[in-house]
């Protein structure tokens, strides 16, 4: 009896111990950097469905957080890519961390390319408005953007293949504008995408432009602090869906150029019509219990959770992720996704059977 005690209060010690050697036992299983959260958005016919953030500070320019950390930390959060976007021109630690501008790049691109993450070079170029902040992606050499003059730097960028994205068009003045600057940079295939959503900012009215002007709608979180301090849950930072051929740098690409992308922040999605359609129609798995009564079940077989409007209710009632929702909704009916933005104030109305 006293040998089997001794023998399970060995067992429960150890628990799911591995053993080091013979003196050291360690604890994988407690240990947060190897478990990623699993984020269910579905594919779209044809592509691959990537989570990305395209605009990331590090101490290499105003962040607080070293460059692998910021790949480690996005691992955790279920991306698939990131772009490393220091300001050229705003580097307070400068003195301290001495550097070139590509260097905060190439420390998270070796710890992306040990975790299977893709990592972009970017930068962003930094100017008060109307210009305003504008990244530009996919860059060669970032230190070739260190001009005195905004446009110049855009054309070194865009000379260097560079996708240019505007950031937080409302910032900092809580107006978005869209000036004369970037319907001339729009008009020279020198503007691509602009941000419709920025940390936990959101500015709707911007969704009217990239109809408008065929930009392409992103939602990155311009992240400064760690994103333990940002974000509580799955799901609330931000991130941009791209809608890729391939999942590889190339691949991102070619999508960004071609504007096939949504905006997702907290359970909201900003984008083209058909894009959200598709998403919708590919989350939501309806089942027919009773044709004559009109009586379905509807499986949202996502990891947003969806708020939905219809017939005689005035209010949204939710589709929460992995839940199956039991309604009477006769097949045909206009269901509007109040989570879901074509444009300000403009939410997708679509059947779901
Ligand atoms: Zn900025
Ligand atoms: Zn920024």
């Amino acid at each position: 009896m006293i040998s089997a005690m001794i023998l399970i209060a060995g067992f429960t010690l150890r628990g799911n111990a591995q053993n080091r050697n013979a003196d050291v036992y360690e604890y994988p299983e407690i240990v947060g950097e190897f478990y990623r959260h699993y984020l269910t958005v579905p594919d779209i016919e044809g592509y691959e469905t990537l989570k990305c953030d395209f605009h990331v500070h590090t101490v290499f320019s105003d962040g607080k957080v070293w460059p692998d950390q910021r790949v480690n930390e996005a691992w955790n959060e279920g991306l698939d890519v990131i772009a490393i976007t220091d300001h050229i021109e705003y580097r307070p630690h400068k003195d301290i961390v001495k550097s070139d501008f590509n260097k905060s790049f190439e420390i998270a691109k070796k710890r992306g390319d040990q975790i299977g993450m893709i990592v972009i070079k970017g930068s962003e170029i930094t100017r008060s408005k109307p210009l305003g902040h504008l990244n530009a992606l996919f860059l060669q050499d970032a230190n070739k953007l260190d001009v005195p003059n905004e446009l110049d730097a855009i054309d070194e960028a865009v000379k260097q293949g560079a996708y240019i994205l505007w950031n937080h068009p409302g910032w900092p003045n809580d107006t978005s504008t869209l000036y004369p600057v970037h319907k001339e940079l729009i008009a020279k295939n020198k503007l691509h995408g602009v941000e419709v959503f920025n940390g936990w900012e959101s500015y709707p009215k911007v969704m009217d432009w990239c109809n408008e002007y065929r930009l392409a709608p992103f939602a990155n979180t311009d992240i400064h602090s760690t994103s333990a301090n940002m974000y509580r849950e799955k799901f609330q930072r931000p991130m941009t869906l791209v809608f890729a051929k391939e999942r590889s740098e190339e691949g991102v690409k070619e999508a960004l150029f071609a504007g096939r992308t949504v905006a997702c922040f907290h359970h909201h999605l900003m984008g083209k019509e058909t894009f959200l359609k598709e998403i919708i129609q590919r989350s939501l798995a309806v089942r027919v219990i009773d044709k004559e009564k009109n009586l379905i079940e509807v499986h949202n077989q996502s990891d947003i959770s969806h708020q939905i409007r219809y017939g005689k209710y005035p209010y949204p009632i939710a589709l929460h992720p992995n839940q199956v929702f039991r309604l009477n909704l006769p097949s045909g009916t206009d269901v509007t996704f109040t989570n879901c933005f074509t444009g300000q104030d403009k939410c997708l109305v679509t059947d779901i059977w």
